[in-house]
């Protein structure tokens, strides 16, 4: 009874392709993870100089200020709030008025 052979070749091929399908899959799982701490990292961060940003409120309208470089971030929705604070108010009375008056 011969020897039930099993054919090497395609078994190599079988399990490299597994292989670069399992290391694919790794790598998918590991960029996914560096871009996920990279954001946490930069949470809060001032994108111009990386120092922790305050809060400050400006009349209603609640803005992210760096105490390093001085840049003020505005999230969605916060500028449109603050030409409309603004414009019923005119600009030295406004939270342009206001910011430029602290300090
Ligand atoms: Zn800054």
């Amino acid at each position: 009874m011969p020897m039930d052979e099993k054919p090497s070749k395609n078994e190599d091929e079988y399990f490299g392709k597994k292989n670069l399908e399992i290391i694919h899959e790794m790598r998918l799982k590991l960029d996914a993870e560096r871009r996920k701490t990279e954001r946490k990292a930069h949470h809060n961060k001032c994108p111009r100089c990386g120092a922790d940003l305050k809060e400050q409120h400006a009349e209603q309208v609640r803005i992210d200020e760096c105490p390093e470089c001085g840049g003020i971030w505005l999230d969605k929705g916060e500028l449109d709030q603050l030409r409309r604070v603004n414009r019923s108010r005119g600009v030295s009375g406004g939270v342009l008025g206001s910011l430029f008056r602290r300090g």
